[in-house]
């Protein structure tokens, strides 16, 4: 018996399937845990579990309980409210662990604040021991936030702020959020004085921090709150500071997320007076210091020729500097601006999806642009879903050699780290040969003509190759397969990284929009985008890491929407990939609650091969061999029996001239690493 066939097995069938399915919107909580029970020997603090419950009521009217409602006011509006007036967080210090337990918060400070002592040579054994007591004693218990209107009563934030919050209709803080969002508004008020005191640091000018949260957890709302707040809490302050002033740099490792979390901030910041802008090419900012004469802002690898804002230099030495207040961009497009110059404004740097932007691929911009931010009370904030105890490890180093070592750097870990949401169902499915894959595509794609031992997959659905060739080609032998009067080929699109700026943003919006229901991509979207509607992702090519599996399977089962599937597909070439894969989806469905082994059997997992640490490093850099170069672009079927029934002429030849296209663009950028993350280059 084939042993790799068995990993599809516990596949449900549907007992009945459509053909083509339109997704269904279902509201959601938005917390992935909250079991109060959690961790409770015996006694159950019940005022707060009703606390916790009471928070899925909340309304409208009563989010700023505390407060009389009133017409939202034009100006940016902090009112300085006396320490000694604001009323003290609302939980003690039992309650709020049993909180944090219940959703499954961890807070640890990494950064060691002792006074150094002398040396004394102990003995490996015991300096293990005393660094495993440390670690459970460097446990922080920081208050949560108990519901959104908590912000106002007790964090003070900005009245604008918390409306354009409800407006959007955010009611029920997500773990992220009530975890992270005390210690960022009032890191002082959050943490207890005597954890501070023991541990020797000082919480009065900020903190760094670094929040490891599942993917589509709510993480953008958790930085975007506090780096809003803090610049309009500065701004009252400061009455003449009505200017535009750079505060606030975020960076994301793509254009479409870094776009994303500008509209997502300007949603926010509506009205308050707070500019948010994302970094353009060509583009001037307020930076301090010469760029040699002939060092273009321009250079660096763009990877669209002629894309709509690709300005020659003339043109841009006449163009105006833009203020803003915060400013968003990929790590290549500001470093490349930035060349020696300097941020001295900035105070806070957010790191979205840091894990990658601190990794070898995106390491060299993000610390220029880290150290190019030379104000002394810089803070910094890193966020993901994954994070490596390396990554951990440099942000420390990183930490220590710039700033005073009373500033702490706090983690916190939503759940249990590098998993899937708990709302993702998942699949691995066995097709013995690349040409099985499109086989079973296509029949999760027709449900009706299948034979049955196909999961279930409503539209839209996001599918994922390994390279930009193979998710071209891919979207040309799957553009007819659509009905024309269900739309054709236009309800079928790739986006990649050659495509034109203008380009990609079309298709994420038409993909948004719901005109598009079948999207190919590649990892360029697998970190950050937020698809709301999106229910499921197919994995044509095997990702390369476990954190890509996290990530990619990741844009389904956001927002806590139940339902998400995630469909893996696999030749038997793809073995050495499986067990890291295998794991996660063991670990994501033990964290859910679900039935042991419900979608991989431990011995199974057993039975994997153990791959080592190069060959990891090796698969994550390259990918699958075989599938590299434009040979391997190739995905086609002999007996194109769907295209039979839809194909007409005039398609087939457009379908043609498209691929001619194509393969001249993909023929010009041969001989470059044709994986994604090396084809970004913003
Ligand atoms: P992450 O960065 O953790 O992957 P996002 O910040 O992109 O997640 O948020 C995912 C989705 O959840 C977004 O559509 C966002 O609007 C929504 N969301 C965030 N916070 C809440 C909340 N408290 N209640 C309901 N939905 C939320
Ligand atoms: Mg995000």
């Amino acid at each position: 018996m084939d042993i790799l066939k068995i990993l599809s097995r516990g596949t449900k069938r549907s007992a009945n399937q459509q053909a083509i399915q339109k997704p269904i919107a279902k509201p959601s909580n938005p917390q992935l845990f909250n079991d109060p029970t959690r961790g409770v020997k015996r006694k159950r603090n019940e005022e707060t579990a009703s606390t916790l419950e009471a928070d899925g009521d909340l309304d409208e009217i009563n989010f700023f309980a505390p407060r009389v409602a009133k017409k939202p006011s034009p100006e940016p509006e902090i009112q300085e409210i006396p320490k000694e007036n604001v009323p003290k967080p609302v939980l003690d210090e039992e309650e709020v662990r049993q909180v944090l337990r219940s959703h499954r918060l961890k807070f640890t400070l990494l950064s060691s604040h002792e006074e150094k002592k002398k040396k004394v040579k102990k003995s490996k054994k015991k300096e293990e021991a005393k660094s495993k007591a440390k670690d459970v004693k460097k446990q922080l218990f920081p208050q949560p936030l108990t519901s959104f209107s908590e912000l106002r009563s007790v964090y003070n934030i900005s009245t604008r702020l918390g409306e354009n919050l409800v407006k959007q209709g955010y009611r029920i803080p997500t773990e992220v959020q009530l975890g992270s969002l005390p210690i960022l508004l009032q890191p002082d008020r959050a943490i207890p004085t005597s954890a501070s005191e023991e541990l020797n640091f000082k919480t009065d000018n900020g903190i760094d921090f670094l929040a490891v949260a599942p993917t589509g957890s709510g993480k953008t709302l958790a930085f975007l709150i506090p780096a809003i707040n803090n610049i309009l809490r500065r701004k009252a302050g400061d009455k003449a500071q009505k200017e535009h002033v750079l505060e606030v740099v975020v960076v994301a490792p793509t254009r479409e997320l870094a776009h994303q979390i500008v509209n997502e901030g300007r949603k926010l910041a509506q009205g308050t007076g707070v500019k948010i802008v994302g970094m353009k090419k060509g583009m001037q900012i307020p930076a301090e210091g010469q760029v040699d004469a002939d060092d273009g802002d321009t250079s660096g690898s763009e990877d669209e020729a002629g894309s709509a804002d690709d300005d020659s230099e003339g043109e841009q030495k006449k163009m105006t500097t833009t203020k803003t207040d915060i400013l968003v961009t990929t790590p290549m497009l500001l470093r490349n601006y930035l060349k020696s110059r300097t941020l001295p404004t900035v105070k806070s740097l957010i790191l979205d999806e840091a894990d990658v932007l601190l990794d070898p691929l995106f390491r060299e911009q993000t610390l220029g642009i880290w150290s190019a931010c030379t104000n002394e009370s810089l803070r910094l904030t890193c966020w993901s879903a994954t994070m490596g105890s390396s990554i951990e490890g440099l942000v420390l180093e990183q930490l220590k050699s710039r700033e005073s070592s009373t500033v702490p750097l706090i983690r916190l870990v939503v759940g249990l780290k590098d998993t899937a949401v708990p709302s993702i169902n998942h699949k691995l499915i066995y097709t013995a040969t690349e040409q099985g894959k499109l086989f079973a595509l296509r029949q999760l794609l027709h449900p009706k003509s299948s034979d049955g031992s196909m999961p279930q997959i409503r539209l839209p659905f996001l599918v994922f190759a390994q390279t930009i060739e193979r998710a071209t080609a891919l979207h040309d032998e799957l553009k007819f397969d659509i009905p024309a009067e269900a739309g054709g080929s236009s309800r079928i699109a790739a986006l990649h990284s050659s495509l034109s700026d203008s380009a990609r943003s079309s298709i994420v919006a038409r993909f948004r929009a719901g005109e598009i229901w079948v999207l190919i991509t590649t990892d360029l979207l697998m970190r950050g985008i937020d698809f709301r509607g999106v229910n499921g992702v197919i994995n044509y090519d095997v990702p390369t890491s476990a954190a890509a599996y996290v990530h990619r399977v990741g844009r389904t089962g956001r927002a806590g929407h139940e339902g998400g599937m995630a469909v893996t597909f696999y030749t038997t070439e793809d073995v050495t990939y499986l067990k890291s894969i295998a794991n996660v989806i063991a670990l994501s469905e033990k964290q859910a609650g679900k039935s042991s082994e419900e979608s991989v059997p431990k011995w199974l997992i057993d039975s994997l091969p153990k791959v080592d640490k190069d060959e990891k490093k090796k698969l994550k850099q390259r990918g699958v061999e075989s599938r590299r170069g434009a040979k391997a672009a190739k995905i086609t079927t002999q007996s194109a029996w769907e295209r039979r029934k839809e194909h007409n002429k005039r398609g087939a030849i457009a379908g043609s001239k498209k691929r001619k296209t194509q393969e001249t663009v993909n023929d010009d950028t041969q001989g470059q690493d044709d994986s994604e993350w090396g084809g970004i280059g913003d």
